[in-house]
C-alpha cells in the first residue's frame, strides 16, 4: 500500500546541537515512493530532518508552515508540476531549491532554472551526489561564522552577512545562487570570468552543465540592469565570459584601450 496521491509525513531525527545538518529541514517533493523513500534515508542518514510531499500542492503548503532550509524538488509531479510549483515559492520565499528532472533535454532543465531553481540533478541521479549537492547549496546559504565583508560598487550593497543585496537603496531578492554569482563577480570587478571558472568558484563543481550559468547571469540581470538586454553592470566578454563592471554608470563606457573590436584570444 501506498498513499500515491497525496502524502505528506514528517521525520525528523533528535538531533539537539546546532552541528551542520541537524536543525536543517528538507522538504522533499518526489511522487515516486520508492525514490522517495530511498532519498529520504540518504538525508537522514546525513543528519538533515525530513519533511515529504507526494504532490505539487502539498509542497506548497508545507514549505509555508514548515519554513524549510532547502526544497528538493521533482519536477514531474501530479496536479501542479515542478516548475509550476518553483515558480509559486519564488512568489513568497527565497529557499534554495534543487530541481529533480527526468527529462534530460537542455531546454527542460533551463526551465527549471528560469523559474528560480538553484542547482538540478537529472534522474537516474545518486543519491549520495544530491546529498552532497544539498550540503553545497546550504553551506553557501548559509555562511554562518565567517561572513565576508560587504561591498559596494555601481549603486549595489551587498551584504554577505545578512545575504541581502540593495540596488540604489532598493532591496533585491536573489536566490541563493544569484546572490553567490553577484558577490563572486562584484569582489572582482572588471576581471573576466569564463563560465567554466565560475561553475566551479561558484557552484563548486567539477564538472556540470554550462548553461546554468548562462541562465544564472541573465536572471541576475533582470534584477540589476536598467535595461537586461544592454546591460552595464553584467557584461558579456564575447567569446571569454562575463565581468561585473564597476564603474558602469559613472565613468561612461570611456575608450578604455580596446575592448571593442577584440574578439576573444
Ligand atoms: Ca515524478
Amino acid at each position: 500500500m501506498r498513499g500515491r496521491q497525496t502524502y505528506a509525513e514528517s521525520v525528523t531525527t533528535p538531533t539537539a546541537s546546532s552541528a551542520e545538518p541537524g536543525n536543517r529541514r528538507i522538504l522533499l517533493v518526489e511522487d515516486e515512493q520508492t525514490i522517495a523513500d530511498v532519498v529520504r534515508d540518504y538525508l537522514l542518514q546525513a543528519g538533515f530532518q525530513v519533511d515529504m510531499a507526494g504532490d505539487g500542492f502539498t509542497a506548497l503548503q508545507l514549505a509555508a508552515v514548515r519554513q524549510p532550509d532547502l526544497v528538493i524538488l521533482d519536477r514531474m509531479l501530479p496536479g501542479l508540476d515542478g516548475v509550476e510549483v518553483c515558480r509559486r515559492l519564488r512568489q513568497t520565499m527565497s529557499v534554495p531549491v534543487i530541481m529533480v528532472t527526468a527529462l534530460g533535454t537542455e531546454d527542460d532543465r533551463i526551465l527549471g532554472l528560469e523559474m528560480g531553481a538553484d542547482d538540478y540533478v537529472t534522474k537516474p541521479f545518486s543519491p549520495r551526489e544530491l546529498v552532497l549537492r544539498v550540503k553545497s547549496v546550504l553551506r553557501r546559504s548559509v555562511k554562518e561564522f565567517t561572513p565576508e565583508p560587504p561591498v559596494e560598487a555601481a549603486g549595489l550593497e551587498l551584504d554577505p552577512a545578512s545575504r541581502t543585496v540593495t540596488h540604489r537603496g532598493v532591496a533585491l531578492a536573489l536566490t541563493v545562487r544569484e546572490f553567490d554569482l553577484l558577490a563572486f563577480l562584484m569582489r572582482r570587478p572588471n576581471q573576466v570570468f569564463s563560465r567554466e571558472e565560475l561553475i566551479k568558484a561558484v557552484w563548486g563543481w567539477d564538472f556540470g552543465d554550462l548553461s546554468t550559468v548562462t541562465v544564472h547571469v541573465r536572471r541576475l540581470r533582470e534584477k540589476i540592469e536598467a535595461n537586461p538586454t544592454k546591460p552595464e553592470l553584467l557584461k558579456t566578454v564575447w567569446g571569454v565570459g562575463y565581468r561585473f563592471d564597476s564603474g558602469a554608470g559613472k565613468a561612461a563606457e570611456q575608450p578604455a584601450g580596446g575592448e571593442r573590436g577584440h574578439g576573444g584570444q
